[in-house]
């Protein structure tokens, strides 16, 4: 019996010393490709938090090649009273920033305060404003709507960026835009 639990003992180290080493040398590019994560901070959101989390998930659940992932460093998220916009993102498709929402402007611009969430997570994610604003379809074209589910169309788009790899992060839209769109009027659905 000694020999061969001996045998076993020295495989298995074997094997295990396989498992540990492999990885470094040719699955991180692999992992990189497959997803990107995008660790977001939201300790300071204060009453915001819980949608930013839930704004999270809705993207999460949508796309694959990208997963926002609560935890510190990367978007630090922060809530304060008075702002020049219901919200504002620091960069457009970038896993390094800053998102401010602005209690004063969220609860003038008629906006429900998800789909302002969800639209700055948006920029982060990759999305810029399409030209329809007020299509509250769209959670990038704000408007004063309730609807914080992004379109089929921008979450195809925040796949396809994701899934292509690292891209310079790009300027994010400055703070006078961000109130306009939020303060545009819905368009009528029909
Ligand atoms: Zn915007």
């Amino acid at each position: 019996m000694f020999p061969t639990r001996l045998i076993a003992a020295v495989l298995g180290g074997i094997v295990a010393l396989v498992l540990v080493g492999a990885p470094s040398a040719t699955a991180a590019p692999q992992r990189a490709a497959a997803q990107t994560t995008i660790y977001y901070d939201s300790t300071r959101a204060a009453e915001l938090a819980p949608l930013v989390d839930e704004a999270a998930e809705i993207w999460n659940t949508r796309v694959t090649s990208v997963k926002l992932v609560k935890g510190p460093a990367g978007i630090t998220v922060t809530t304060a009273q008075n702002g020049s916009a219901p919200g504002t993102a620091s960069c457009v498709g970038c896993t390094r920033g800053q998102i401010y929402f602005y209690r004063n402007q969220i609860q003038q611009s008629g906006a429900a305060p998800l789909r302002v969430v969800v639209h700055e997570f948006g920029h982060i994610l990759s999305l810029q404003h399409p030209p329809d604003i007020g299509n509250c379809d769209k959670v990038m074209a704000g408007g004063r709507c309730e609807n914080a589910i992004p379109s089929a169309e921008e979450i195809a788009a925040v796949q396809r960026f994701w899934a292509r790899g690292w891209r310079p992060a790009k300027p994010a839209p400055n703070p006078a835009e961000e109130r306009e769109i939020f303060e545009s009027p819905a368009l009528v659905n029909r």
